[in-house]
């Protein structure tokens, strides 16, 4: 069965059909480096992760850019209160955010694009725009998207060229005459939307040169020209949290649709701007969205300096199916540590079963299940039910002597492969005291001896203190029980 996904834009789940197999292109709106990202920011991350992941697993050549938001409104107000030079302050919180990733089990991003890197892009499609009639200038040197002048702009064949692709909106009764400054706003109040601002003394030194004078980009700008730059105009994925369809995803295709491209190419080859759109719904606190302006939120920080892993954390934002709003609780969190527990024993139990036994193929069962379930518009849940299902199986089997070596072997290759996508890793080692240490040394000198009864003791008195000794290809380890 092919992968199909829940399309925004089409609002119908669709067979994934790449643009130019096996190349896919896969954008993620990243973080806004103020401050520190929430776990809620997470959940859309890890997500993205997901799909990245489960892509891999079938066998497509991802390229996975994630943006970093690094000049907006919120930067520029702590940049202005802390007095710190934008680069510095927005450093800092980029290095703690790919520190978050890695600690939440994410592969990085082949690109991590800096909106500062990307702002000559910026500047070609707002001045496609203005030379086409769909942008416009205000006395005060800004530059407007008029969505009016969009309406009514020639369009090429194939192309939606539509403001309210994502979101449905009564244009015609409502007026679009108003202006907003301001990157958010309702689609009840649709206007026209920043592309370029003025430089304001608020700024301080948050600005750059442009033909309508000294200012710095809108968002949505932002976002248009770095995954054009590094994706190709019109490309196969764009992800984001539910939050972000309206209106900063609208107002992204309207911008790149508008311009037809940043190379011309929307226009020249008649395509779309992005194929599929995916939107991650939120995570909740007590039935509200987990976010910084209602104070309801957690930091991956907080959460590993109470004692909880990132592993925890990203099982526990991997449990539920991406469409789905998410509770938040600490008991959600026991759970995860739970669930990681069961996979641990029944792989650890494999591991041994297996010894240096190698697999010849991973086992079917598994990851054909785990497979189907994530061809299915990401269906986590589903997915995790094959797993749990997988984990009981292999119990009782290992319980009933059925699984000799080699078996093991394979069905320990099918969690390997299955976990690829799910990106749990092996349960991190815990550091070994000096007294088992100490006892794995006399066990290996033992060994050498040839004083194999001794050695069988030492296992033995490591076993009663808590840990485990496996003998692995690259010597013996020790494992806590
Ligand atoms: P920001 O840094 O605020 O631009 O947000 C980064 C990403 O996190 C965006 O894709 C948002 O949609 C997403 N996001 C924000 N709050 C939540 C939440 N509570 N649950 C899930 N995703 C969120
Ligand atoms: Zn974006």
């Amino acid at each position: 069965m092919a992968l199909r996904l829940h399309n925004t834009l089409a609002r119908a789940t669709e067979d994934f059909v790449p643009i130019a197999p096996p190349r896919v292109g896969l954008y993620c709106c990243g973080p806004t480096v103020y401050d520190y990202g929430h776990i809620g920011n997470f959940r859309t991350f890890v997500f993205a992760d997901l799909v990245r992941r489960h892509l891999e697993f079938r066998g497509h050549a991802v390229n996975h850019v994630m943006n970093i938001t690094d000049v907006e409104d919120k930067i520029i107000r702590r940049v202005r209160e802390t007095g710190l030079p934008l680069r510095e302050y927005t450093g800092r919180f980029t290095d703690a955010f790919l520190q978050d990733l890695d600690a939440l089990g994410c592969h990085r991003p082949h690109h991590l694009p800096r909106a500062t890197d990307h702002i000559d892009g910026m500047l070609r499609l707002i001045a496609r725009l203005v030379e086409r009639g769909i942008a416009y200038r205000t006395p005060d040197g800004s530059v407007y998207f008029s969505i009016e002048k969009y309406r009514g702009a020639e369009r090429w064949p194939g192309c939606a060229c539509r403001y309210g692709q994502l979101v449905n909106l009564n244009l015609d009764e409502q007026r679009v005459t108003e202006r907003v400054a301001s990157d958010e706003y309702d689609k009840d109040n649709v206007a026209d939307f920043a592309l370029w601002k003025a430089r304001v003394p608020d700024d301080g030194d948050v600005f750059w040169e442009s033909p309508w004078g000294q200012g710095r980009p809108g968002w949505h700008i932002e976002c248009s020209a770095m995954s054009l730059a590094l994706l190709g105009d019109g490309f196969d994925l764009h992800l984001g949290g539910e939050d972000l369809a309206f209106p900063h995803h609208e107002d992204e295709i309207a911008q790149s649709e508008g311009a037809g491209g940043l190379h011309g190419g929307l226009w020249n080859e008649h395509r779309p701007f992005v194929k599929y759109w995916l939107h991650a719904a939120h995570l909740l606190v007590e039935g509200k969205k987990m976010s910084k302006s209602l104070g309801n939120f957690h930091t991956l920080r907080d959460l590993l300096a109470r004692g909880w892993t990132g592993r925890e954390v990203r099982q526990l934002l991997l449990a539920a199916h991406y469409r789905d709003t998410f509770n938040f609780t600490m008991d959600g969190l026991d759970g995860a540590r739970a669930a990681l527990a069961r996979i641990d024993e029944c792989t650890g139990k494999l591991r041994e079963a297996a010894g240096t036994t190698a697999a010849t193929a991973p086992a079917p069962a598994l990851v054909d299940a785990f497979g189907a379930a994530l061809d299915d518009d990401f269906n986590i849940s589903r997915g995790w039910a094959a797993v749990f299902d997988w984990v009981r199986d292999t119990n009782r089997a290992m319980a009933a002597g059925e699984l000799d070596a080699t078996r093991a072997a394979g069905e320990l290759a099918a969690w390997e492969r299955v976990d690829t996508v799910l990106g749990l890793g092996a349960k991190p080692q815990a550091e070994a005291p000096p007294e088992a240490l100490a006892l794995l040394d006399a066990r290996a000198a033992a060994k050498k001896a040839r004083d194999f009864a001794r050695a069988d003791a030492i296992r033995g008195e490591l076993k009663a203190i808590g840990w485990a000794v496996e003998d692995t290809p690259k010597g013996p380890k020790l494992k806590k029980l």
